[in-house]
This record gives structure tokens, C-alpha cells and sequence, in this order.
């Protein structure tokens, strides 16, 4: 149970009896940058010593790797291994864990799914999450209260902003509401989005020409308010603002799901909760530490090439950010032309909680009209009684201006300068934040996720690397250029799938 109103207040005493800042230690985490150049530079790697012949290789260790291994084992193929470049899998849904909570480093949520997601609801059945009776687990569905905002001084409930909207502000909430409900009942936005993509008509291509801010402007949508919540949420789920982002993408987020009033599932660790259960199947198979800097092709085998193994192979499912392919694979492939956008997430580590005004801390947590996305709670699943210390998941997307100048800011600022950027964020809604945070640390990702621009989503050379050819296929979820979960999964299984169903003829299996 987190602390009570009255709680709260005694502890904004504290917090002032408490003048001095707390000294905060912490550092970066998972520093992988200086590697990657090097893959992109094509600088000098140590030879492999030893030489492993498989039918299969997976490169990337993240969801859409381990779904495509999941697939694989689960079709009873075993002949594969994946090489993740890390010292652990999971990539983008990673997490750690210290002595107050387990947190999450990027992924944190996966949103209920709707009955025609069968490889979701496949995976949840498995876990525990779907019950044998059609209901979901209470225990992982995100308990109330979920959303809370940060608005002219106060805490309201729900992200959508409620407190100061004028009449015309709410009717064009009704009104951007009333299109999500025309776009969903198109079928052209769905998850898997290629389920959709067959039947999007032409009305639904344009709207991949045009970004989600002139698509608002060509409604007459104007509220500010809407337009800040609109603007959050294309930051949240893509990196990316709505002035830069494809109308396509922008009303994916919203016409893609059912309305649905359970909350979505999710855990103290985030996704890497459910990273945890498929590596209980799946560890055998993963070779960490093991970065492939090289994959040329041969007369009709692969050669897949690590500091520590080369691995000749009939089938490499790609499933590394899909433009690490071009500093990669030879013969390169077409240029891919999918930018990404730069995150940085911290994990605060909190000795006793802020003084709070206005509704009781929720899940999510934002700021209104700040750069940052705000925070999620890892202890807010936590059915423990009493919580006197927590740890809060803190999200930016660097997302002004373009992705290799916020790439330079992101990797410029040292430990103590982000720290401050934090802090000074979170200071406008926790004005004692500064005595109540112990430990910080910050995972800086380069290339976090695919951002849709315009032409992105519709984009011949993603559609083309999008369906499986050849023995060389793509599984990043980058591929949708829609960076969910759904995605990822489904990406891995396709590529599973159709080495399954080609492997066969090549007399390796
Ligand atoms: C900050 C943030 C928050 C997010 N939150 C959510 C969320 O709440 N819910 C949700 O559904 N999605 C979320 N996502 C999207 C998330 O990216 C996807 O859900 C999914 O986890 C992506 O999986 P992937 O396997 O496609 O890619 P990645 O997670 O990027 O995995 C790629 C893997 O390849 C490895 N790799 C790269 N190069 C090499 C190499 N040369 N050799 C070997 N291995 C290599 C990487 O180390 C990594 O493990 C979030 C993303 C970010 C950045």
C-alpha cells in the first residue's frame, strides 16, 4: 500500500526539515555505443577461434529473437542458436533489479490483447496471464489507480487533461474521438498492423503522406489541450512529435485497439518479466556476449561472424535493428530508410516518497508540458502493505529537432548533467524530489526505436524486407516501424515460420 494523504504530508515536513540535497550516487548503464561505431566504421575485430556449423541463426536477442526461437522450439526445431551482443537478452525489454524493486529499463507494458491477436493471447496462455476460463490475471493487470497528470499545479487523475479544458476543448475531444471510432471500425489499423495493411484503402495510405500535426490542422482539431495529449502520446509510443510523425502512425496508436477498460498487464520488472519465462525455455540456445560483426554470404550458406565462434549457416534470421544490416551483411543490402529515435530512461532509486498534491500516486505519472514523459512506479504492483521506499522507471524521448543532433546531446551530457535534467524535470511536481532520491541510474539508447515519418510506413523497401525472401530474413519489430511488442513477436514468428517452411527443402533438417 503506498502512503496515505496524511501520510504524504508528514512526509512534505520531512522534506522540509531536510535542506541540504541528499548526496546521489548511480552512473550510466549499458554503455554499448563505442561498439556499435565500431560495427558502423567496420573497424578490425579479433578472429574467431572456433568454427560451429548450424542450420539456423538468430542474431538479436531481443523480443523478436527470442519469439522466433520460441516459435522454433515450439514447432519442434531445435538446430539454432542466438548471438545477442549483450551480456544478457531482452534488448529493448530488459530489466534490473536492486534491493527495494525490480524495474524495467525500456519496455514496460502489453496492453490486453483483443481476440484476433492469437500469437499474444498464444504466449499470455503460457505465461499464466490468459486463464484457462477466457479471464485475464488480476494479479498482473495493472492495478488502479493507472494514469495520473500533472496540471496547473495539481495532480488530476487520467492523462487526458480534465481540469481547465473550455467547451470547445471538450467538443473536440468528442470530435477526435468520434474519427478513432470511424478509423477502427475500417479494419485498416490493426496489430499485427500488416493485418490491416490489406485492407487499408486508399483513404488510409494518404494519410502516410501527411504528418499527425497537419492531419489535425486539416480537422480543425485545435485545442491545446488535445493537441498536447496527442503530441504525448506519439512521443510515447514513437520517440517522435506529431508535427514529424506520419498521420498513419499517429492514428494507429489510438484506432489499432478496441477500447478496453481493463488496464494493460504489466509487472514490477516490465516486459523483461515475460523476457524472464521465455529465457526459462529458451537460455540454452542464447550465446550472450557474442556480437556478430560479419555476415557474408557463400555460394548457398551463410558465414555468421563473432569474436568467439564463426557460425556457417543455411538460415539467419536478422533480428538485430534492422539498419545495422547495411554495416553488416555482405553483399550490403538496399539502404534502409528508417530513421531512429533517441531515448533515455532512470531508474530513481527513492529513500521515502515526495510530498504529493492533489490524487494518490498512479502507474504512469506525467507532467504536463514537459520534455520528459514522465514516470512509472516499478512498486505499484507490489500487494505488499507497506512501501517506504520505491523505485520509479523515468522515460524521455529526445525528440526536438533531428534524431543525429538529439543522438549528439544524448551522448554529450555526462551522469551529472542528465542527473540535473531529471531532477529539474521532476522538480516542477515534486518540488522535494532532491531529498527523497538516493541512487540514479541512466540508460542512454541511441537508436531505441523505428520513428514513422511520412512515407515511412507505406515505404517499398520496408514492405519489401517486411516479407520473408531468400535465406537471409528480417524479424526486428523496427520492420513495422512500429516499435510494440505485438510487432516484435509477430515479426519473429513470421521469419520462424518461413525457415520452417523453407528449411525443410534444403535437406539441413
Ligand atoms: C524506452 C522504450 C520503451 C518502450 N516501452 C514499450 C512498452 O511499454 N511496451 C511495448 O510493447 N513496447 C515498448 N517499447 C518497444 C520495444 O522496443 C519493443 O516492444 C520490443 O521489445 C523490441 O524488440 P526487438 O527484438 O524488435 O528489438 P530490440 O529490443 O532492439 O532487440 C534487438 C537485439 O539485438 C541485439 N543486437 C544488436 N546488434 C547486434 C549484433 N551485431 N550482434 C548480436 N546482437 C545484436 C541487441 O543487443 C538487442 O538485444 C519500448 C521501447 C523503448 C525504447
Amino acid at each position: 500500500m503506498k502512503p496515505t494523504r496524511r501520510e504524504f504530508g508528514a512526509s512534505a515536513l520531512v522534506g522540509l526539515a531536510a535542506k541540504a540535497d541528499r548526496k546521489i550516487s548511480g552512473g550510466f548503464v549499458y554503455e554499448s555505443q563505442e561498439r556499435g561505431h565500431r560495427l558502423r566504421d567496420k573497424a578490425r575485430f579479433a578472429s574467431p577461434t572456433e568454427r560451429v556449423k548450424i542450420p539456423v541463426v538468430i542474431v538479436g536477442g531481443g523480443v523478436a529473437g527470442l519469439s522466433a526461437a520460441w516459435r522454433l522450439q515450439k514447432r519442434g526445431f531445435h538446430d539454432f542458436v542466438i548471438l545477442e551482443m549483450e551480456d544478457a537478452a531482452g534488448g529493448n525489454a530488459r530489466s534490473g533489479e536492486n534491493n527495494v524493486s525490480a524495474y524495467p529499463w525500456a519496455a514496460h507494458y502489453l496492453p490486453v490483447p483483443d481476440v484476433k491477436e492469437v500469437l499474444v493471447r498464444e504466449l499470455c496462455q503460457e505465461l499464466g496471464l490468459l486463464l484457462p476460463d477466457g479471464t485475464w490475471n488480476e494479479r498482473w493487470l495493472c492495478h488502479s489507480p493507472q494514469e495520473r497528470l500533472f496540471l496547473h499545479g495539481r495532480w488530476q487523475e487520467g492523462i487526458e487533461p480534465s481540469i481547465g479544458l473550455t467547451k470547445n476543448d471538450v467538443a473536440q475531444y468528442r470530435q477526435f474521438e468520434e474519427h478513432i471510432a470511424e478509423w477502427h471500425a475500417s479494419g485498416a489499423f490493426r496489430i499485427p498492423m500488416d493485418y490491416g495493411l490489406d485492407q487499408a484503402a486508399a483513404k488510409a495510405r494518404a494519410l502516410d503522406q501527411i504528418t499527425m500535426g497537419e492531419w489535425m490542422r486539416r480537422e480543425g482539431l485545435y485545442s491545446p489541450y488535445l493537441k498536447w495529449f496527442i503530441d504525448y502520446s506519439t512521443r510515447d509510443d514513437y520517440g517522435t512529435h506529431m508535427e514529424d510523425i506520419s498521420a498513419w502512425a499517429g492514428l494507429h496508436y489510438f484506432a489499432a485497439r478496441a477500447p478496453e477498460d481493463k488496464g494493460p498487464l504489466t509487472w514490477p520488472d516490465g516486459n523483461g518479466w515475460i523476457v524472464k519465462r521465455l529465457l526459462a525455455k529458451l537460455a540454452p540456445f542464447v550465446r550472450t556476449q557474442s556480437m556478430v560483426y560479419r555476415i557474408q554470404q557463400q555460394r548457398k550458406t551463410w558465414q555468421i561472424v563473432t569474436e568467439k565462434a564463426l557460425y556457417d549457416a543455411d538460415f539467419v534470421v536478422f533480428a538485430a535493428p534492422t539498419h545495422f544490416a547495411s554495416w553488416l551483411v555482405d553483399p550490403a543490402p538496399p539502404r534502409w530508410p528508417i530513421d531512429s529515435a533517441p531515448w533515455l530512461t532512470a531508474n530513481l532509486t527513492l529513500d521515502r516518497w515526495p510530498a504529493n498534491h492533489g490524487v494518490e500516486y498512479a502507474w504512469d505519472n506525467v507532467i504536463y508540458n514537459s520534455p520528459s514523459l514522465g514516470y512509472v512506479v516499478a512498486t505499484h504492483q507490489n500487494v505488499a502493505m507497506h512501501q517506504d521506499r520505491t523505485v520509479w522507471t523515468y522515460y524521455w524521448a529526445l525528440a526536438d529537432g533531428s534524431p543525429t543532433d538529439q543522438r549528439r546531446i544524448l551522448l554529450g551530457g555526462d551522469w551529472a548533467w542528465w542527473k540535473e535534467k531529471i531532477l529539474t524535470d521532476l522538480q516542477r511536481a515534486h518540488p522535494d524530489i532532491r531529498q527523497c532520491v538516493s541512487h540514479i541510474d541512466i540508460f542512454r539508447i541511441g537508436h531505441a526505436m523505428p520513428r514513422p515519418v511520412p512515407g515511412a510506413i507505406f515505404h517499398p523497401e520496408r514492405l519489401r524486407r517486411a516479407r520473408p525472401q531468400g535465406s537471409l530474413v528480417y524479424a526486428n519489430c523496427d520492420l513495422s516501424a512500429l516499435s510494440l511488442f505485438e510487432e516484435a513477436q509477430s515479426r519473429g514468428v513470421s521469419a520462424a515460420d518461413y525457415v520452417l517452411r523453407n528449411i525443410s527443402s534444403t535437406g539441413t533438417r
